[in-house]
């Protein structure tokens, strides 16, 4: 089955074909670390993750960079108000975004460049793009000619003209056209600031997007992400900068998120509807926060609201319940094979091609969460079954469902959530190696007709939250 992924470059669904056969290079625009992440930015993190889990699972050999923004307006201007030097506001907001990140499940790109170590790699494409007549310099600024580049334009599908329409009035007539943009600016006093050939300086925004790209994905790579804001001026100038530098294609597929409106207005700081995610995980978890924000396809907006979010919980508790059948199912005794698992297992494989077909349409996370779904119903019919109309318990059947409904949720990063849901604390094992151990004693002690030990343990167990439920098959627990 072919993979078919929707480019902004050519406003159509693609068939995807990798640079390199097996192997899958993407490169996502990162944050500027001056403040902690908001739900805009985590979802072009989690989007990517999926995106990322996804080729793993195909079996590409993943290389995923992201860069940090750390040489900025704003982390300067942060600096400033605080009194501290421009590399502490930074490192702050990046241990920020790790912390948020990980909570997240977002698993940890191979790269994640900072412009403030790669200074020698972005002046020496500076210096070849002034070399090769694409740049210029003016008293220790060096600006890209966008007239020098036939392409301009072609990504965000603007003409010269409309672009400088758009364009808010450009006060400095030093430059030759008003859209050539700052590859290189000059020092200004109390600013961090580098040696160049053109004096103390340091790098304009889009340059380091190409520097760092190139140096560790190479001249073309797969996939280029972002937030679709970023498509004008930065991915546009990214394109200009690269292409004239490598005379080659930078990157064949160009994918965008669609934006974040918190009920239905746009999310802004004015506004006060600007969320921090460290914020919302104080009254959903952050699976929840995730479940939400791949529930929605990427390009889609999406809205932030109090009744999504819960609506999000339950759907994420539903599928949740029906990991803990499965868990549950296990326990039983074996009867082996019959209809209902063969009916079962058939179940779980098209649950698992219906979940292919979903993400090869240009990653289609809410129907492939839906796949999901589908399978957690069967799930729960096949436990009625089992356990109300008495027929025989399939091991087998039931591992195979188990492994698949867990690859899929690995998958969309909620696989994780699924355990620590089943079990109490991180170390999963343990605790459910724990929780075996003491219901085998419950269990011997009913047996004795010990009632006494064995509602003590029950109690003792509802203190620690965790529910023990009694039926024919044997107990079976679950935190409350
Ligand atoms: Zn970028």
């Amino acid at each position: 089955m072919t993979m078919k992924v929707y480019n902004t470059l050519t406003r159509q669904k693609e068939t995807f074909v990798p640079v390199e056969p097996g192997k899958v290079k993407i490169y996502v625009c990162g944050v500027t670390p001056y403040n902690h992440p908001h739900i805009g930015n985590a979802r072009p993190f989690v989007t990517w993750d999926v995106i990322r889990r996804y080729f793993v699972y195909l079996g590409y050999d993943v290389q995923y960079v992201q860069n940090f923004t750390d040489v900025d307006d704003k982390i300067i201007n942060a600096a400033n108000t605080e009194n501290v030097s421009w590399d502490v506001i930074a490192n702050r907001y990046i241990a920020s975004y790790f912390e948020i990140m990980d909570s997240l499940g977002v698993k940890r790109a191979d790269v994640y460049p900072r412009v403030s170590e790669h200074i020698p790699e972005i002046i020496d494409v500076v210096q070849k793009l002034i070399d090769k007549g694409f740049a210029y310099v003016i008293d220790g600024d060096v600006y890209y000619k966008i007239t020098a580049f036939d392409d301009y334009g072609h990504l965000s599908g603007r003409s010269l003209d409309d672009m400088q329409a758009g364009a808010r009035v450009d006060i400095d007539d030093r430059k030759e056209n008003p859209m050539d943009f700052a590859l290189w600016k000059s020092a200004k006093p109390g600013e961090p600031a580098w040696e160049s050939p053109w004096g103390q300086g340091r790098p304009g925004w889009h340059i380091e997007c190409s520097a760092m790209s190139i140096k560790y994905l190479g001249e073309t790579f797969d996939f280029h992400g972002g937030g679709s804001d970023l498509i004008f001026p930065h991915h546009e100038n990214e394109i200009a900068q690269s292409e004239a530098y490598t005379g080659k294609p930078f990157v064949h597929y160009w994918l965008h998120n669609g934006f974040i409106t918190v009920n239905e207005e746009k999310m802004s700081k004015s506004l006060g509807n600007f969320f921090l995610v460290q914020d919302i995980t104080k009254h959903y978890s952050p699976a929840v926060l995730r479940f939400f924000l791949i529930a929605t396809h990427y390009r889609s907006p999406l809205d932030f609201s109090d009744e999504r979010l819960s609506e999000e919980a339950r759907g994420l508790e539903r599928l949740t319940a029906a990991y803990e059948t499965l868990t549950y199912l296990k326990t039983l005794s074996h009867d082996g094979p019959s209809a209902d698992s063969a009916a079962f297992v058939a179940a779980a494989k098209q649950a698992e091609a219906d979940f292919i077909e979903a993400m090869n349409d240009d990653f289609n996370t809410s129907l492939a969460v839906s796949a999901l779904f589908n399978l957690a119903k069967e799930i729960n019919i096949y436990h009625s079954k089992v356990v109300s109309e008495k027929s025989g318990n399939d091991a087998r059947a039931v591992e195979t469902v188990m492994t698949c409904y867990a690859r899929l949720a690995d998958v969309l990063g909620l696989k994780e959530a699924f355990v620590s849901n089943t079990t109490v604390g991180a170390d999963a094992e343990l605790t459910q190696g724990l929780m075996d151990l003491i219901l085998s004693i419950r269990a011997e002690a009913r047996q004795k007709k010990d009632w006494a030990t064995a509602d003590k343990i029950r109690d003792a167990l509802g203190q620690l939250n965790i529910i023990v439920e009694d039926s024919p098959q044997g107990a079976r627990w679950k935190k409350q």
